[in-house]
Formats: structure tokens, C-alpha cells, sequence
């Protein structure tokens, strides 16, 4: 195997599952995690470790890594994308949808890059790619704390991004809009979900999960000394 391993959050579904689809017909073997295991293992891609994990629990993310790399060496590029979007009216939502989404999207993102930062700096390579939104770049009411879930992800890549810097280890923030996946089957509130559905007929539809996956890819595959900082891609008739 002469393509290096990389590891991929939320790739039961998605943008993960396309980002794992293009990374493996690109000749990686990839490290696939999500919590439903079967899915995963049903994409029956070749060179992949599917692990059962959940980005709340840092050592499931630990040993997922370890094992794989016993197997195929070092990950190269983690995609820190696992993510839930409770989008609801902030006045009657439940806090604890506020707490799964701060849980999943902002701790499981930190517990992901915890599990290969410090042996990319090691190595003086790698790069992590931090699922982020359109949403984290500007506000939406309806989506209050999943937009702050997402501006802790742009704010701390930034960070990041300068932190690693002298290290050789880059990082990419990718900001999509409107994508055609599986995430609209957790917003729960009926009111909200409409107006989002209404929203996206308007815009004539979301964008296929494989044109993010194929940026990222394009993205990884420029030399190490070469950073796409942002990847920011919206339908074109997404105003806001
Ligand atoms: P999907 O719902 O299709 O995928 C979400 C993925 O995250 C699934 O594989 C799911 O796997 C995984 N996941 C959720 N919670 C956990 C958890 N606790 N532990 C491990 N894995 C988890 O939606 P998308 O592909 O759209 O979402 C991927 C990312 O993209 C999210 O971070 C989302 O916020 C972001 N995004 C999506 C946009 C869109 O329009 N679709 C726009 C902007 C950003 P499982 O349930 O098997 O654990």
C-alpha cells in the first residue's frame, strides 16, 4: 500500500461516507468511523478499518486510530466531520438538544484531532480537514447553537491552522451550504424543518455529498507546502 492511511468521522453516511468513497477509488486505505457499524461495513470498500465509535468518547476514537495505524501506518488526514444539525426555534427548543449538538459537534471535533495531532507534529506532516458550515461563517436564528457549534469549529482551525503552521501540518476548514445528505432527518422541530425544505426547493436542491468529497480530495492531494485554507461551496442560487 503506498497511498498513507486517513481516518474519517461520520463515514456511515453523507458527506463522510463520499469523502471515504473518493479517498479509497484515489488508492487509500481509509479509517472509517461512525456509530452504525453496518452501514460502514456494507460500502464494502477495500483497505478500510470500520469502527464502531462515537466522537463523545475520546478512547473509542484513541483505539479506533491505533488499530488501524497498526495496520497501515500513520493517518495522514483526519476529517473531523461526525456532526448533528438540531435546527429548531431557540424560544421552545430543549436544552438538551443544545447539549448533544455543543457535545458533537464541538468536543467530538477536539477529541478527533486529539487522536492524531501530536503525532502529525511528530512527523512534521499531516492534515486535518474540520467539518464546518456556511453556518459558521454567518447566522442563522433558527440554527442559534448549531451556528455557534460551527463558528467554535472556524475559530478554532484558525488557531489551529497558525499553531501548526510550523509544524508542516495543515488545516482545512470546509464550509459547505445546502448538501444533499442524510442531516435534515435530525431537525425535529416540524416548523423549522419546513422552512428549511422551502428554503431548498427555492434554491433548486442541495449539492451532491461527492462534489465535497472530490474538493477535499483535490484539496489533500496538492504537496505539503500547499494549504487550501477554506473550502466554502454553496449551490449557486443559495442567497443566505
Ligand atoms: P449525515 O447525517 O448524512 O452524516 C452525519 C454523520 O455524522 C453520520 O455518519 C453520523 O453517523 C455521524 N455522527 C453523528 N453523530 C455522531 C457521533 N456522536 N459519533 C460518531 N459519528 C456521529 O449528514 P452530513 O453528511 O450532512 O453531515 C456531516 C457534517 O457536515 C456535519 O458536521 C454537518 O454539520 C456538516 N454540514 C452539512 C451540511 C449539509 O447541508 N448537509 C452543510 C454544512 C455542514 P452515525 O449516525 O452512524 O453515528
Amino acid at each position: 500500500m503506498d497511498k498513507p492511511l486517513v481516518a474519517i468521522t461520520g463515514a456511515s453516511s453523507g458527506i463522510g461516507e463520499a469523502t471515504a468513497r473518493a479517498f479509497s477509488s484515489a488508492g487509500h486505505p481509509v479509517l472509517m468511523m461512525a456509530r452504525r457499524l453496518e452501514k460502514m461495513k456494507a460500502m464494502n470498500l477495500p483497505d478500510t478499518v470500520c469502527r464502531k465509535v462515537d466522537v463523545r468518547h475520546r478512547d473509542e476514537i484513541r483505539v479506533a486510530v491505533e488499530d488501524a495505524e497498526r495496520i497501515y501506518g500513520p493517518v495522514d488526514m483526519m476529517f473531523a466531520n461526525a456532526g448533528v444539525a438540531r435546527l429548531a426555534d431557540i424560544g421552545r427548543q430543549s436544552p438538551e438538544e443544545w447539549d448533544e449538538m455543543i457535545d458533537i459537534n464541538t468536543k467530538g471535533v477536539m477529541n478527533t484531532v486529539h487522536a492524531v495531532m501530536r503525532s502529525m507534529m511528530e512527523r512534521q506532516s499531516g492534515t486535518l480537514v474540520m467539518m464546518s458550515s456556511i453556518a459558521g461563517r454567518k447566522v442563522y436564528p433558527d440554527h442559534t447553537v448549531y451556528c455557534g457549534t460551527k463558528y467554535f469549529v472556524h475559530g478554532v482551525s484558525e488557531a489551529l491552522r497558525e499553531f501548526l503552521s510550523d509544524h508542516m501540518v495543515r488545516v482545512l476548514v470546509v464550509s459547505p451550504g445546502v448538501i444533499e445528505t442524510e442531516i435534515l432527518s435530525g431537525v425535529l422541530d416540524e416548523g423549522t424543518l419546513e422552512a428549511y425544505r422551502r428554503n431548498k426547493v427555492r434554491i433548486g436542491g442541495g449539492i451532491g455529498a461527492d462534489i465535497v468529497g472530490e474538493l477535499i480530495l483535490n484539496a489533500y492531494q496538492l504537496p505539503q507546502n500547499a494549504l487550501v485554507q477554506e473550502i466554502c461551496l454553496t449551490p449557486t442560487r443559495q442567497r443566505y
